[in-house]
């Protein structure tokens, strides 16, 4: 048995931390033969044949049975995540709702039209310029935050985004605090000035793109009812023919209406997108376009699809930035494991256009993720049962889930507001890429070192930004 992962542990000293029988390992084969993780501390391990099958036929007989054959063969290692939450995390990352309005009227949009359901509305400067200088609050020399932009659609509010990236590009340079800007947009309502813009401020711009002409159009149509893909193609074409600092990034919200992956995914690759990227949609305000389980198996046979292209490319020496591949190598060469799906509420919050501070920018407006105003900062209360209620070890069924430090327990705002509809498309996404690293480790290790740059990442690395893990 070797470790299938550079910088992950072998040793086994803590098994008695190891309570269930399967939940605290996964066994999946791939051409490389067959594979162990063990979920605390996301440690790989290519194993033979007499121990996976040792190991699937013990699972069933209880967890001191599995610990003790594990103990056998020296694994099962030291504890990498406790049971005590986040405690206090600063503020690393704000997403300021600058418009809650929008000029398009997308059939799922979790911010109802825009408005989060009130009245459409701008945010002031007076709140950019609190919200950027509350990031600024307790941020030390070389530690890095994020300014994200989001809506509604955003660029409605141009003058507030560019004054507050103003604002904090100035402070961060007065105070060594090194910076990065995000904005998803609609792209209908882009110029060659926010190419300029984004380019001079190394943006990551995201843009919301459903499918090819006419899916587009159904999904994401304008107010009065019109398509709005030629326009946004137009619109960003500038920007991909200038992204040098910045990096423009296509993202496709999935809906039974656009399950078509792979051609859409070639597409927007071959239109020059830094990365492309897919989100089911699993809970609307309105409850349209939500996937439902037939649709997700559709949806998994479709990622793998895509997954199995990447592979084929990148083993061919080519680029193809398939996102949801790159993040969960990502994840799982720097051996990820967290008690939270992302940084909302912890590090990470999102700012109304009145100032309210929610757990993030799909909170906002929703008193499920109220979380105080930038006046006087976080609610540390509200903020600490936030944490401990969230933690991934104290939510059902994620407890006994071996896909637990990966995953994190899935999208707050979804399992708030839907539940948990789409585990087996999770777990199966997750065996299909550790089954991918594997095959990619073998053939080309030192594509996947080019690909996920980046050595493994320390045990217990704080969640502070707003990314999903591993999972789409
Ligand atoms: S959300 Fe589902 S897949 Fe993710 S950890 Fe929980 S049970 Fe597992
Ligand atoms: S994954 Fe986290 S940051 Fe992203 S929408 Fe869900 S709760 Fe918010």
């Amino acid at each position: 048995m070797t470790a299938a992962r550079p910088g992950v542990p072998e040793d086994g000293s803590n098994l008695a931390l190891l309570p269930g029988p399967a939940r605290d390992f996964h066994l999946f084969h791939s051409e490389e033969g067959p594979h162990l993780l063990l979920v605390d501390g996301s440690q790989l391990f290519k194993i033979d044949e007499a121990l996976s099958d040792q190991l699937a036929a013990t699972a069933a007989s209880g967890g001191a049975a599995v610990r003790a054959l594990l103990a056998e063969h020296g694994l099962g290692g030291k504890r990498f995540i406790g049971d005590e939450p986040l405690a206090d995390p600063p503020l690393r990352a704000l997403s300021l709702a600058v418009a809650e309005r929008c000029n398009l009227g997308c059939t799922y949009c979790y911010a109802e039209g825009g408005s989060f359901g009130g009245a459409a509305r701008n945010m002031p400067w007076e709140v950019a310029e609190a919200s950027v200088r509350r990031l600024f609050a307790q941020v030390e020399r070389d530690e890095r935050v994020t300014l994200a932009f989001l809506g509604g659609e955003p660029l409605t509010n141009r003058p507030v985004i560019r004054r507050a990236t103003e604002l904090a590009v100035a402070i961060a340079g007065e105070r060594g605090i090194p910076i990065g800007f995000s904005i998803t947009t609609n792209g209908t309502l882009l110029t060659p000035d926010d190419a300029e813009f984004f380019e001079r401020y190394r943006f990551a711009v995201t843009v919301s793109l459903d499918g090819i002409g006419a899916v587009h159009d159904r999904l994401r149509p304008t107010k009065g009812g019109r398509g709005s893909y030629d326009k946004v193609i137009a619109n960003v074409r500038p920007l991909l023919a200038r992204q040098r600092r910045m990096q423009v990034s296509a993202r496709v919200t999935v809906t039974p209406a656009n399950l078509g992956l792979r051609a859409t995914l070639d597409h927007f690759i071959a239109l020059g997108f830094h990365t492309v990227g897919f989100s089911p949609m699993l809970s609307a305000p309105t409850r349209r376009g939500e996937m439902q389980a037939p649709d997700l198996d559709v949806l998994l046979e479709e990622m793998i699809a895509c997954g199995r292209e990447f592979e084929r490319r990148t083993l061919a020496g080519e680029t193809y930035p398939f996102a949801n591949m790159l993040t969960a190598l990502e994840e799982i060469h720097r051996g990820t494991h967290r008690p939270y799906p992302c940084g909302a509420g912890a590090g990470y919050f999102g700012v109304s256009a009145s100032g309210g501070l929610f757990a993030c920018h799909r909170f906002v407006e929703d008193e499920a993720g109220s979380m105080g105003h930038v006046s006087e900062g976080v609610d540390r209360e509200r903020q600490r049962r936030w944490l401990a209620q969230r933690m991934v070890d104290r939510q059902e069924p994620c407890r006994s889930c071996w896909a637990r430090y990966l995953c994190g327990g899935g999208c707050h705002y979804e399992v708030i507001h839907r539940g948990r509809p789409a585990c087996d498309y999770i777990r199966g996404w997750l065996d299909y890429a550790l089954g991918a690293y594997v095959r990619l480790s073998a053939q080309r290790p030192d594509l996947l070192a080019r690909t996920v740059p980046g050595g493994p990442r320390p045990a217990g690395a704080p969640v502070t930004a707003d990314s999903n893990s591993s999972v789409p």
